[in-house]
């Protein structure tokens, strides 16, 4: 391979980041906290290992996601619970707030909509920060492990995926067959699960999760939300998934509801300002 004569120079370029974030309409922090000191507990779902379940939160609700038994990490899936279309868009959340996202950061829906599913109000492992590989927890880099790569991999036919797993979720709930439940699940934000890329292949990688039971991840539901979450067959991701050899755990969902009136000057966000004439 034959290099620039000022390869060194444009490689030292300084970088720019791409969306910078300050203008994004900010949540009222204080006012959800104080919200969360009155809320009372409604309903819990347990996700059974290699398994998923759904449920719903409705706007200015709170969820829980909580490691129970043992490290374990989730894969999540979000809808607008009265229009499916809209979903949770990790490639966007990805380019707003980074690669692994945390308290005070949202998930943002698809297009044209385009506004906070849910913020983030409190995450027990956010003291993990970035490890010396560039690891760091609840990440919306990866996908979901789903059996269509481990066939490709390793020819494999392996039914409890994450994929998989919300698919038979999703089509319990709505009633929908599998096929038309499965157009429905996207890219999850990874719950607890450890990831990076590597600095010499820039390749997805996984380490054990630093979770352990009683560890939680804590949302505002800015809409009315249809969750999903799977308690992925890779358990801790400590060594592979797409199969029932590393050890998994249960996963506890928790909705809890404020007091009338505790969120007076919130407001559920409106659907995204642009026109959609797109130049027509
Ligand atoms: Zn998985």
């Amino acid at each position: 391979m034959t290099l620039p004569a000022d390869s060194k120079a444009r490689q030292a370029i300084r970088p720019v980041i791409c969306y910078p974030n300050e203008t994004l309409p900010k949540p009222d922090m204080p006012l959800y906290s104080a919200a969360r000191e009155t809320a009372q507990k409604i309903n819990e779902v347990i996700i059974p290992a290699r398994e998923a379940a759904c449920f719903h939160v409705n706007a200015g609700q709170f969820f829980r996601i909580t490691s129970v038994e043992g490290p374990q990490v989730g894969d999540l899936n979000l809808w607008n619970a009265h229009d499916l279309s809209e979903r949770f868009y990790s490639g966007k959340t990805r380019a707003l707030h980074g690669t692994h996202i945390t308290t005070g950061e949202r998930l943002w829906s698809s297009f044209p909509c385009l506004r906070p599913m849910a913020t983030i109000t409190a995450d027990t492992l956010g003291w993990y920060g970035i490890d010396q590989y560039g690891g760091s927890v609840h990440d919306v880099i990866g996908t979901r492990c789903d059996p269509y790569t481990g066939n490709l991999l390793a020819g494999t036919q392996y039914h409890h995926c994450c994929h998989s797993n919300l698919i038979r979720a999703l089509a319990d709930e709505t009633g929908m067959s599998l096929a038309q439940a499965e157009p429905h699940i996207h890219d999850v934000l990874n719950v607890f699960m450890c990831t990076g890329f590597t600095r010499d292949t820039g390749q997805y990688f996984m380490k054990a999760s630093p979770v352990r039971p009683g560890d939680y991840l804590e949302f505002f539901a800015e809409i009315d939300l249809l969750g999903a979450l799977s308690a992925c067959p890779g358990g801790n991701c400590s060594t592979g998934h797409s199969s029932d050899e590393a050890a998994c755990y249960p996963l506890l969902v928790e909705v809890f509801t404020p007091e009338a009136g505790s969120l007076t000057g919130w407001q559920s966000p409106p659907k995204n300002g642009y026109d959609q004439t797109h130049g027509r």
